[in-house]
């Protein structure tokens, strides 16, 4: 029995689809996600509120329309492979998951890629394979990627993400400031790499070679 299925449709109906988020999957995938179950018990009550929510190590899980917009952004299709960068609760990666045929995520926080890992095994996700690194490297040993999806702040445009996308493929990145970025939509054909930016948003940093140094 599922307590908080109310609160879920709640969400969708008043943040999700009530602002124009139409995907038929995207909605569906966020109605199908036990969203509380990747967070830690004591935040189950502020699981589907209108707002980043805290998951330890300084970090957060978007806000539920963030994690909507993204998602409808970046296209899925059902034969994807796709790359998640900042795994943090596993959240995205779990929509992701029921959108496509396998999801790589990775993680720079050892603890927060073990709990995620933990969690989307019990909920029964055999799709998602979780790794902890410098996501700003992406994944080589599982590229190309037809989509890749940052949830973490960028200076620029990772160049190795670049060269794991497979042609005709798809990236939604967070590019800006410490402190502002765009989302930005990247779609390559062969060598040919365009982007257009979309909303303004305020993502914790992506830390690593390709992004912000930690000192920063
Ligand atoms: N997608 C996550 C979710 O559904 O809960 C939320 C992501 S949180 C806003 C950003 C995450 O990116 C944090 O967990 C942070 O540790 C991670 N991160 C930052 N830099 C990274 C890097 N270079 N490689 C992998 N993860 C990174």
């Amino acid at each position: 029995m599922d307590s908080y299925k109310a609160e879920r449709e709640r969400m969708i109906e008043h943040q999700i689809a009530g602002r124009g988020i139409k995907n038929k999957d995207v909605l569906e995938a966020m109605r199908s996600v036990p969203r509380h179950l990747l967070l830690p018990k004591s935040d189950w009550d502020y699981a589907y509120g209108d707002f980043p929510v805290r998951i330890g190590s300084g970090q957060t899980i978007s806000q539920p329309f963030i994690v909507a917009l993204m998602t409808e952004l970046l296209d899925v299709r059902p034969a994807d492979r796709v790359l998640d960068v900042g795994t943090g609760s596993g959240y995205q990666a779990a929509i992701l998951a029921e959108l496509a045929s396998e999801v790589h995520s990775i993680e720079r926080y050892p603890d927060l890629a073990d709990s995620a890992s933990k969690k989307l095994a019990s909920l029964g996700y055999t799709n998602i394979h979780v790794h902890t690194g410098d996501g700003t490297l992406g994944y080589p040993p599982a590229a190309p990627y037809d989509r890749i999806i940052v949830t973490a702040a960028s200076p620029s445009i990772p160049e190795a993400l670049l060269s794991q996308l497979a042609n005709e493929g798809r990236l939604v990145i967070p590019v800006g400031s410490r402190h502002l970025q765009h989302l930005e939509v990247w779609n390559r054909k062969g060598d040919d790499f365009r982007h257009e930016s979309s909303i303004p948003v305020v993502f914790v940093p992506l830390i690593g070679e390709q992004g912000w140094d930690a000192n920063d």
